[in-house]
């Protein structure tokens, strides 16, 4: 997964339901998405700007769902690491990083 590398975004919002389950998307590209889908339900624009994260590729059109929204880049990328196991540092499967030096050496 080493391939996939944080995104931010501080931005209006707008999350929405449908079959799949809720979605959260900035508000600029919220228009695109979902006049794709069919049936939307409780749609919530924000009045605010928050932080949105996710993980993309670079050069591939493949990212995650985004998280949020949250009150600052800091706090958006953490809930991200830790939803996707993964380290805050290298941003690669937090098992198999090398980050964490051996307290006592
Ligand atoms: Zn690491």
């Amino acid at each position: 997964m080493s391939f996939m590398e944080p995104e931010t975004c501080y931005t209006y919002w707008i999350t929405w339901e449908d079959s799949e389950g809720c979605h959260l998307a900035p508000y600029t590209s919220l228009r695109s998405d979902y006049r794709e889908v069919e049936e939307v339900r409780n749609i919530v624009e924000s009045d605010h700007p928050a932080w949105l994260s996710r993980l993309s590729a670079p050069g591939y059109l493949d990212s995650t769902e985004w998280e949020g929204p949250y009150d600052s880049e800091k706090e958006a990328l953490e809930a991200l690491a830790e939803t996707y196991s993964l380290c805050l540092d290298c941003w690669e499967d937090y098992e198999a990083c090398d980050c964490v030096e051996v307290d006592n050496a």
